[in-house]
């Protein structure tokens, strides 16, 4: 396709600016604007046009079509006695001159906040993109861009310039809307995303919403990293979970902070150290790191350390018996204390290792390594028989839980 004659006949069908028109021959070589190109199609046609005019070809109603929006052609035929009134475009009807001047808006939306990354977003009235998609269909073209991409790039590009920063399409700490009917920037704001452990040193902080037994919540404990980022919100993603009153242990459970809102989007990534928790040093992280985490929160493998009251005396050979519950499939109808599950549901998870040590004939220590998700108090004293096997049910003996800890989720 010779870009010069495809201009020329869309000329002939449709008054177009310089960016409309370049826009249509937008993948035919990069690192030019389509202003530019536009301007560069229309001042060679012109030339072409008036070297076939010179020579006795019947140009004038092309000339007239170019004229219409080309300055320099209205003035060559003005000075022929032609005289041609300027044309809008038919795609954008003027808004392409200058959408520049949106960023301006955007600027002041963007006002308060100390982001690293940014996107533009636009909304285009309806009848342009219309339009627009009528003048390629028409013309048959493949070599054009999209008006919304064009409207997005040359916003992007100034706001980034004045805030020093490039617009990022793939990870934005903002994306900038503007409406290009109203003029009105809309900002949404991506939260801001923290890749932690943490370490609970108490029985009575819950993970979750504050339960009966639990004085906080471990988001209480950590509000000051919200605090740090002054952000609206904070809410705590973790790898499983643990009771209440069982203490997490070892190098901690990974987990996500998610800062809603936040006014500044990097600042102090240190820990936090509190009496009942330990926050390790936080780490910029994605929506997928938060799906990965969860994901990988069903079959990571946990070891647990627990401390049982028997009823009755137990001996050293009463513990061999343990050896008969590693590497089976536990299966659990859902304990009564978790409501929120159907209580018909069954689980199965795998119990690979079962450690214990008696401390007097009636404490025992146990160490449990098993999959993610067991419930562990369960499968020591057994449920009454909802889950099985069961500790209590290999050492005959009814068992109840006093202490458990988490001491790695490997
Ligand atoms: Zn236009």
């Amino acid at each position: 396709m010779d870009p010069v004659e495809k201009a020329r006949e869309a000329l002939r069908a449709y008054p177009l600016c310089d960016s409309c028109l370049g826009r249509l021959f937008a993948s035919m070589g990069h690192g030019i604007e389509n202003k530019e190109r536009g301007r560069a199609l229309k001042t060679v046609l012109h030339m072409r046009l008036i070297y076939e005019y010179r020579y006795g070809s019947d140009v004038v109603e092309d000339l007239r079509a170019l004229a219409r929006v080309h300055q320099p052609t209205r003035r060559y035929l003005r000075a022929n006695g032609i005289a041609v009134e300027e044309a809008s475009c038919y795609i954008c009807g003027g808004i392409m001159e200058d959408v520049e001047k949106y960023s301006e808006g955007v600027m002041k939306a963007l006002e308060g906040l100390e982001i690293n990354t940014f996107q533009i977003g636009s909304n285009i009235p309806k009848e342009v993109l219309d339009r627009e998609r009528e003048v390629i269909a028409r013309l048959g073209l493949e070599t054009a861009e999209s008006i919304k991409h064009e409207v997005n790039r040359r916003i992007g590009r100034l706001v980034g310039e004045r805030l020093g920063k490039p617009a990022d399409k793939e990870r934005p700490d903002v994306v900038a809307t503007v409406d290009l009917t109203t003029g009105e920037v809309k900002v949404v704001q991506n939260p801001l995303l923290l890749y932690t452990s943490y370490i609970k040193l108490s029985r009575s902080v819950s993970q979750g919403k504050l339960v009966p037994g639990a004085r906080k919540t471990i988001e209480e404990i950590i509000d000051h990293v919200r605090e740090r980022f002054g952000g609206t919100a904070l809410v705590l993603h973790a790898a499983g979970r643990e009771d209440v009153d069982v203490r997490m242990l070892g190098n901690g459970r990974p987990a996500i902070i998610e800062v809603k809102k936040p006014r500044r989007y990097s600042g102090d990534l240190s820990g936090l150290r509190a009496a009942e928790l330990i926050l390790a040093p936080l780490k910029p992280a994605t929506r997928n790191d938060v799906r990965e985490l969860k994901a990988k929160s069903k079959t990571n493998i946990k070891v647990y350390r627990a401390l049982a009251l028997s009823d009755k005396p137990l001996t050293a050979g009463d513990l061999e018996k343990l050896k008969e519950l590693e590497g089976v499939v536990v299966v659990q109808r859902t304990p009564r204390r978790i409501k929120r599950l159907s209580p018909r549901a069954k689980r199965r998870r795998m119990v690979y290792n079962v450690v214990g040590r008696l401390i007097t004939n009636r404490v025992l220590e146990l160490f449990v390594r098993c999959q993610g998700g067991l419930y562990v108090k369960e499968f020591i004293n057994g449920d009454e028989g909802r889950t099985t096997p069961s500790v209590a049910e290999a050492l005959g003996a009814k068992l109840d839980v006093v202490e458990l800890d988490v001491l790695e989720v490997e």
